[in-house]
């Protein structure tokens, strides 16, 4: 089995080995001899930060699982030299830095100069007829590049498998073949050698947003092409007859359609180099490739320009033609006469510039369609892929997300886990159902003043680390509301910061009004070229100044941004809060996988019903999930009437009080118009993601949580019921049902002898 990512976010590895080769004791009791603790070297490595977000750390959390579950799988990336940039915050803004991960080695990879593959691009296509009377396609006078394997070991909990994460480096020809060296043109061979490892440099710090770049469509195809490459060398070293049971053997995962160009790849390998008819060869495309949609957002669908695809990939832009043609056909003969759904279904868009639509591509190319909620999964069907659905409904299916329970659980929480494990034994780490034994447990008034007592200490580990990030001083006490994810509109931080502007102006009108204490904290990072989220981080703090430094609300509320949000900083919110945020327009959100982090540590969830905060609701009942906000089809509904959010600003004080805030300036002294720009695009641009018509509901909603948590027994008694029916996100189940229903494959368990000891 084969997971293609662009992304893996992995994060630390140290502390993850050392817990799934079952080496704790030792290696706690190794450090402490020599005078050091663990924790505090284990702080010393850097975030592996190779992915932007949720889609990059559920290809991580999948790695954890497939070993764990001894499946035979690889996962295949690209080597990037600079993972995700680093987050400062200066003046209140964002500011990107390189984040050059490598600097001091990497000590988890291992160099595999062995597996050195040629890439092709540009050139042009020629044909002939052969002998034999077939036509041939002859792709020449290429550009190559060399990709080079770097493999990282991937150890499964406690099981003797360790599986590995290929990832590919650039590197030039040049270093091989000594033309220019050898004609006397040194410096053009330096520079030469220096263009061609550009390929591998950099991640696209993009979440949910398409790019049309040349060197991103080079990076997708360079990837791609290297590991088909290695995966044909590997089958062929273990099959003897043909290609007929390829698909059989060979299974491929294309995490959302940033790998897709794998589908024309494989097609042409089998048809120019190994010299198969279409037909065969395209069955075996199919019957290898599966497709995991990750996104509905229409800015973030990959339509790469005819023009760039056919100039880098000439070859490959002649296959899609002809697998749009045959497609295209088969869509005719079963509705003749609807050009429009023709038009629709293509596999390229001809409105404007002439486009491949990728997700498309890997619908058509695919035996296979997946969403990752069972929300996502549903509108999928009924609208980015309706067409696609009515033609082969028997390719769609839903994988609900999930997360891996040794990460986000055992490892970043040992407090909790300790707890835990002190009731119902360890097995939860590999069968994370096992905890619903705890459901009895809320039941129990000594059980739920230990929960408490482990949170409290959570909450002071959490504010330590806001105090030496941000030199802000927060309260234990106060209830952690927390939003940490990628800043994006549809995510609607700002729904958020309205509610906190909302509750400072309660406090100034009411300066004796007895609230529930609150801190929230803010993390995440913007894409350096999105000026709306840029703009919103600089919101956050400017409120943040206000709020944080007026001595009349008496430390009753604080606002909190802490900067670099990535897996390790994750690590250490998610156990600390007690309030997750997983606020976005229903029906934007594919699944989510923070809300699950947050639910397993046991926070409670205020949420829209969207993503899988939808099954999360349904898993821990409906009274200890607090839920507001439009339907999916309600927004819907909403978007297709035309609404207007001037009436709901003129109708509502509370939502104009938290407005004026902003629009007036007097959150940006000296810049009296710097936030315009955020109150225009809801009041003036329709207010596309709908934040004027949830925001009653959110504050009566935040108004029950507060309430709720006036009450510790009752929040507690919730907070358990959580974490206990949490056993269904665990990544371990999510990757069974891929490999039960889609790959096919089986665990190949390893047991070693007995070890002598030395
Ligand atoms: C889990 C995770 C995400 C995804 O969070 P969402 O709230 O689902 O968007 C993003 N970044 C990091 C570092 C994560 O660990």
């Amino acid at each position: 089995m084969y997971y293609l990512s662009l992304e893996f976010l992995m994060g630390r590895a140290l502390g993850n080995a050392i817990l799934n080769l079952g080496l704790e004791g030792r290696a706690t009791q190794a450090m402490q001899e020599l005078g050091y603790r663990l924790e505090a070297l284990e702080d010393w490595e850097y975030d592996a930060g190779l992915g932007n977000g949720g889609l990059g750390r559920l290809a991580a959390c999948f790695l954890d699982s497939m070993a764990t579950l001894a499946l035979p799988a690889y996962g295949y990336g690209i080597r990037y030299e600079f993972g995700i940039f680093f987050q400062r915050i200066r003046g209140g803004a964002q500011v990107e830095t390189p984040d050059n991960w490598l600097r001091y080695g990497n000590p988890w990879e291992v160099e595999r100069p062995e597996y050195l593959y040629p890439v092709h691009f540009y050139g042009q296509v020629s044909s002939r007829t052969d002998a034999d009377g077939a036509l041939r396609f002859l792709w020449a006078d290429t550009q190559v590049i060399m990709a080079m394997a770097y493999d990282t070991p991937i150890p499964g909990y406690r099981n003797n498998t360790v599986n590995n994460m290929r990832l590919w480096a650039a590197k030039s020809t040049r270093e091989f073949d000594l033309d220019y060296f050898n004609h006397g043109d040194y410096e053009r061979a330096v520079s030469d050698k220096a263009q061609s490892e550009t390929i591998s440099k950099v991640l696209y710090p993009n979440d949910n947003v398409f790019e049309g770049r040349e060197l991103r469509l080079k990076q997708e195809y360079f990837f791609v092409s290297a590991t088909l490459q290695d995966i044909l060398r590997r089958f062929k070293k273990s099959s003897s007859g043909g290609f007929a049971d390829f698909p059989d053997q060979v299974a491929v995962q294309l995490n959302d359609t940033h790998p897709a160009v794998a589908i024309p790849e494989l097609m042409r390998i089998l048809l120019d180099q190994e010299r198969l008819g279409w037909e065969e060869a395209w069955a075996i495309t199919v019957g290898t490739f599966g497709y995991t949609n990750h996104t509905i957002l229409p800015e973030a669908l990959e339509r790469w320009p005819v023009s760039l695809f056919g100039y880098v990939l000439p070859r490959h832009l002649q296959i899609l033609y002809e697998i749009n043609r045959r497609f295209l056909e088969q869509v005719t003969a079963r509705w003749p006469n609807e050009p429009e759904r023709l038009r629709r279904m293509s596999l390229f868009e001809e409105d404007g510039e002439k486009k491949v639509r990728m997700a498309h591509l890997a619908v058509v190319g695919s035996h296979s369609v997946n969403g990752v909620s069972s929300l996502h999964s549903e509108i999928l069907k009924a609208q980015l892929f309706r067409d696609f659905y009515e033609l082969w409904p028997e390719r769609f299916n839903n994988k609900t997300n999930g997360i891996t329970p040794r990460r986000w659980l055992r490892l970043c929480n040992p407090a909790l886990s300790r707890l835990i494990s002190e009731r119902i034994g360890e097995d939860w780490v590999r069968d994370l159902d096992q905890l619903r034994r705890l459901e009895p447990l809320a039941e129990d008034p000594r059980f739920r003043e230990s929960w408490r007592e482990v949170k409290l200490a959570n909450k002071q580990r959490l504010a330590e680390c806001v105090r030496s990030l941000t030199a802000i001083t927060v309260d234990p006490r106060s209830l952690f509301d927390c939003q940490v994810k990628r800043i994006h509109e549809y995510k609607r931080q700002l729904l958020n910061l309205l509610h906190v502007l909302a509750l400072y102006n309660h406090l100034k009108a009411n300066p004796g009004a007895q609230v529930v204490p609150r801190t929230v904290i803010f993390a995440g990072k913007a894409a350096p070229g999105y000026a709306m989220a840029k703009l919103i981080i600089r919101l956050i703090h400017a409120a943040a100044e206000r709020v944080n430094d007026d001595p009349d609300l008496d430390g009753r509320l604080k606002v909190v941004f802490l900067p670099n949000y990535g897996v390790s900083l994750a690590e250490r919110i998610m156990p600390g809060a007690d309030l997750s945020e997983q606020i976005s327009t229903a029906g934007t959100e594919a699944s989510g996988t923070g809300n699950m982090k947050f639910a397993l540590n046991g926070a409670l969830t205020i949420g829209t019903l969207d993503g899988a905060n939808v099954e999360i609701r349904e898993e821990v009942g409906e009274e200890n999930f607090f839920l507001f906000g439009l339907t999916a089809a309600e927004v819907a509904q909403q978007q297709a009437r035309g609404y207007d959010p001037r009436e709901l600003f003129d109708s509502n004080p509370t939502l104009r009080g938290a407005l004026d805030l902003i629009a007036s300036g007097a959150l940006s002294p000296g810049q009296p118009d710097l936030f315009v720009p955020i109150v225009a695009g809801l009041l003036d641009h329709g207010d596309p993601y709908m934040l004027l018509e949830d925001f009653d509901s959110y504050l009566n909603c935040q108004q029950r949580v507060a309430a709720a948590y006036r009450d510790q027994e009752a929040w507690t008694r919730m907070s358990i019921l959580n974490v206990a029916r949490m056993g269904r996100f665990s990544s371990d189940r999510t990757i069974r049902e891929y490999a039960d229903e889609i790959w096919g494959v089986r665990a190949a368990p390893v047991s070693l002898p007995p070890r002598k000891r030395s």
